[in-house]
């Protein structure tokens, strides 16, 4: 199994996992050529996806999954309450699937297990990706850590998740006051302290990739969200990953 980033952060994200013949994309929050070159980027044709795994409506996240699905044919898998959310931008997508937030399924030779996590959309999700030998956790967009959460992301091979912002620096910085509660709330978004904490709680021993995703431009810096999991795991900074708003990262191997 394999994983890659298009991008990450409120301006767009997308992330393509891969396992045998199957090369799945969770979100797609790019236009249609900018999605494309992202994947030729990391060797990828369009056409090879197998579906679109949508984590919930943010444009961030969903802006360009429809124009992407119908250009291409790609089935698009989300619950049914970002389906709802949605209802009017898939007209003339082929094949949408519907899930409950609470039930695995397959795709080709990907078992996929959405998590529900706490934000501000329909019925959110984010994902718990394996192969049958590995597993891949992907988890942003989120206010807080819940059990389930946290449960779901013990044990895995390779994590991709949320630092959004440093507290310290949402607190001082520029935004207005009601756009900083919601980032901070409950339903917002992961501060660095946050990830980290998770990740000094949860079973890490098979932990072979920890990239920091989804970081605020305004409100972190790479080296704040690097150096807080770093002192959760117990390793140096730059082992940790950073998925950059333009640059994602490259394929990681598992
Ligand atoms: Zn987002
Ligand atoms: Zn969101």
């Amino acid at each position: 199994m394999r994983f890659a980033s298009l991008g990450s952060g409120s301006e767009g994200n997308g992330l393509v996992v891969e396992a045998g013949r199957t090369c799945v994309l969770i979100d797609c929050g790019f236009g249609v050529r900018d999605a494309a070159s992202r994947l030729l980027r990391l060797g990828l044709a369009p056409d090879a996806l197998a579906a679109i795994l949508v984590t919930h409506e943010h444009s961030d996240h969903i802006g360009g999954v429809p124009a992407f699905a119908r250009k291409y044919g790609i089935p698009v898998w989300a619950t049914f309450g970002t389906l709802a959310a949605m209802s009017a931008r898939f007209e003339g997508v082929g094949g949408i699937c519907g899930f409950d937030s609470h039930d695995a399924f397959a795709v080709g030779d990907l078992e996929i297990r959405p998590v529900p996590v706490p934000h501000d959309a329909r019925e959110p999700v984010q994902y718990v990706i394996g192969d049958g030998a590995a597993r891949l956790g992907v988890l942003t967009d989120l206010g807080v850590i819940t059990a389930h959460v946290e449960s779901s992301m013990s044990g895995c091979d390779a994590l991709v998740l949320e630092c959004n912002h440093d507290l310290d620096m949402l607190e001082r910085g520029s935004y207005p006051y009601p756009l900083k509660q919601r980032i901070a709330g409950r339903l917002g978004h992961l501060h660095n302290e946050a990830a980290a904490g998770m990740i000094s709680r949860i079973d890490t021993k098979r932990l072979k990739h920890l990239i920091a995703a989804h970081l605020s431009q305004e409100n972190n810096t790479p080296e704040l969200a690097r150096a807080a999991l770093a002192g959760a795991l117990g390793c140096a900074s730059d082992w940790i990953g950073i998925a950059g708003q333009q640059e994602g990262f490259g394929w990681r191997q598992l």
